[in-house]
């Protein structure tokens, strides 16, 4: 019934927010699930950002690229495979904390780049030209480093 009363609030509080839903494509309910988190803690977190992309290689843990700057591509099995390492290979998404460190290394990954996608908005707004590569991203990893500590301090 908590469960129940807990969700409704939460839908509400959803309509509310002038912010479009971010869509996760494809669909990957653990990281929608840390998207309606961040969503319900801030309300305008996601403002400028298009979608979320699942990427399945095994590259970086997330990208920003030039040619979309608007969307955040996340690496979910790189992300897995660092937190099966950090619990020492003893990893059951079955088990809540688990889950919670999988989903904490998520919720890290789309804080860093949606800052990527704050910076290539910032620098486009003020630039007469359409800006490419590395211009679109004047504040480099620092300023998307220096959001994840913000964020979780
Ligand atoms: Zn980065």
């Amino acid at each position: 019934m908590n469960w129940y009363k807990k969700s409704q609030f939460v839908q509400d509080d959803l309509q509310n927010i002038n912010t479009p839903n971010i869509i996760v494509q494809p669909y990957e309910p653990l990281i929608q699930e840390v998207v309606e988190e961040i969503r319900v803690k801030n309300a305008n977190f996601f403002q400028g950002v298009n979608q979320i992309n699942i990427d399945t290689g095994f590259g970086q843990f997330g990208s920003v690229e030039s040619i979309n700057p608007a969307d955040i591509n996340i690496n979910l099995n790189k992300i897995k495979s660092e937190v099966i390492n950090q619990l020492n290979g003893n990893f059951d998404e079955n088990n809540p904390e688990h889950r919670q460190v999988l989903k904490n290394k998520i919720e890290e990954v789309i804080v860093h780049e949606k800052r990527h996608v704050q910076d290539a908005s910032e620098a486009q707004e003020k630039s007469d030209k359409p800006l490419q590569g590395q211009d679109l991203f004047p504040g480099g990893e620092a300023v998307a480093e220096q959001a994840v500590e913000q964020y979780f301090n």
